[in-house]
């Protein structure tokens, strides 16, 4: 008898291409000189260039341009000679002037990759291209009084909008090559990464085929993710609902749909758009850009040091372990404040140890950044200066770490205020040692017949009887001398 209760079920492969905006940190639009300033008050940052009225022109930003330029020269892309904006035509109530310019065959920087750090190694992800454009205004329909309003203060803020090819393979991946997108972005100073406030964020073209297959399935594009954790949901949604769909014998439909964090799911927005739908044409207000090479070149000069590289450098110039250079790197601020302590004299091993341990520990109690940090470099340097030299050890340093955490005060205030020098004389430990013995007659006699871990203990109640003040190694030698037969 078979059984054919359980139908086989095909294995699928996920395919992944992300298109990622990353808003331009620029003070000034895209094409006037409107400020680019989040948070101000509706439709305060506008004028007739971004509002689209007849007979104004658009003028490039040189700052957006380089900015771009840096990013292709950051991922190994070619920087066109020649690139061109055009106009992209469609009608939506935040695109004042009925089309966005963005650029279309002719994008500013083609190809190029990002290796990316995965589990099980790293992944060169290929990059398409990345083209300059403005951004739309924002539509608000939650004010509260039932009507729809828009606010076009971010009608023409730059974004650099960064292309992948389909190289993804699963919401894991998606996820690690948007951190280190996003994490290369901010260490290039071209845009702030800012999630929440829409200033980095990602469509995600998703589509599944039989494994093996060469041949791309169907794509559906899922528009404007903002969070990490959001793009993995909604990928795996995705992909969930295509397998459904295709084992039940149904098409995949192209088309743009919606994750929608609260229900967990994706809806449809609209079947998708073709080029042909936008009636793409070169925009006839702009001249062709053609930065010139030595331009290029000064950019190429001027960029900081990539964070790669930066991992590679601090293992080799610090002697830290690949685990600590990846964690001390895992953002430009960190890096730099890790090099700001070790340049005031931080001992570099053990600064990097304490800033991972002790400091990240306290900022992420707190859900801070680096950046809130009350300790300055100096002053965490000069709290290993104050171990170092005796004055304290490591355990009151600790203690006095989270006051200076707290506080911002410095190091020797903190001990001052709360008589935590270390205690290494001579004569003062003795006499806690005698008294210490004198109380633990029962111990000194069994250490005496032979029980030697009774050491520690009486270094132990040393420590305590001095609140952890004594200097350890002083009150090991002294004690041996004093237990000695
Ligand atoms: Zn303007």
């Amino acid at each position: 008898m078979t059984t054919s209760a359980t139908a086989t079920k095909t294995a699928y492969e996920t395919v992944i291409g992300l298109e990622v905006h990353a808003q331009l940190l620029t003070r000034s639009k895209m094409f006037c000189g409107c400020s680019t300033t989040f948070g101000s008050a509706a439709n305060t940052q506008v004028c007739p260039v971004c509002l689209g009225m007849p007979g104004v022109l658009p003028v490039v930003n040189r700052r957006a341009v380089e900015f771009a330029i840096r990013l292709g020269l950051a991922v190994n892309a070619h920087i066109a000679d020649t690139s061109r904006f055009a106009r992209k035509n469609y009608f939506y109530p935040d695109l004042p002037k009925g089309y966005q310019i963005s650029q279309y065959e002719l994008p500013i920087c083609e190809g190029g990759w990002l290796e990316v750090a995965l589990d099980g190694g790293t992944k060169r992800v290929s990059l398409i291209r990345a083209h300059l454009e403005e951004d739309a205004g924002k539509n608000l329909h939650d004010i509260g009084d039932g009507e729809s309003h828009v606010d076009l203060n971010r009608a023409g803020t730059p974004l650099l909008e960064i292309v992948s090819a389909p190289d993804l393979r699963s919401s894991d991946e998606a996820v690690a090559y948007l951190k280190t997108l996003r994490e290369l972005v901010v260490y290039l100073g071209i845009c702030d990464g800012n999630m929440e406030e829409g200033s980095f964020r990602c469509d995600a073209n998703v589509s599944i085929r039989p494994l093996g297959s060469e041949t791309y399935g169907t794509r559906v594009e899922l528009k404007n993710i903002n969070s990490f954790r959001y793009v993995k949901r909604a990928i795996e949604y995705e992909v969930q609902r295509q397998i459904d769909q295709v084992e039940s014998g149904q098409r995949i439909v192209q088309e743009t749909r919606l994750f929608d964090p609260q229900r967990g799911v994706t809806a449809s927005m609209r079947t998708k758009e073709d080029a042909h739908d936008y009636r793409y044409f070169p925009e006839p207000d702009l001249v062709p850009l053609a930065p010139p090479a030595a331009w290029i070149e000064e950019i190429r000069t001027g960029l900081p040091e990539l964070p790669e590289a930066k991992r590679a450098r601090f293992a080799a110039q610090y002697g830290l372990s690949s685990y600590d250079a990846t964690v001390l790197t895992g953002s430009r601020a960190l890096a730099e404040y890790y090099e700001a302590v070790v340049r005031q004299g931080g001992p570099a091993k053990a600064a990097a140890n304490w800033i991972m341990s002790e400091l990240l520990a306290l900022l992420n109690a707190d859900g801070l950044e680096i950046e809130a940090c009350r300790v300055t470099p100096k002053s965490l340097a000069a709290l290993f200066a104050l171990m170092e030299n005796g004055t304290i050890s490591g355990k009151i340093a600790k203690t006095v770490f989270e006051e200076m955490y707290r506080t911002g005060a410095e190091p020797d205030a903190v001990v001052a205020a709360k008589g935590l020098t270390q205690v290494s004389d001579a004569g003062e430990l003795a006499a806690v040692i005698d008294q210490v013995l004198a109380d633990s007659p029962k111990e000194l006699e069994q250490y005496r017949s032979g029980k030697d871990k009774l050491f520690g203990f009486f270094v132990g109640q040393v420590m305590k009887r001095t609140q952890g003040k004594a200097n350890p190694a002083k009150v090991n030698e002294l004690l041996k001398a004093r237990l000695a037969p």
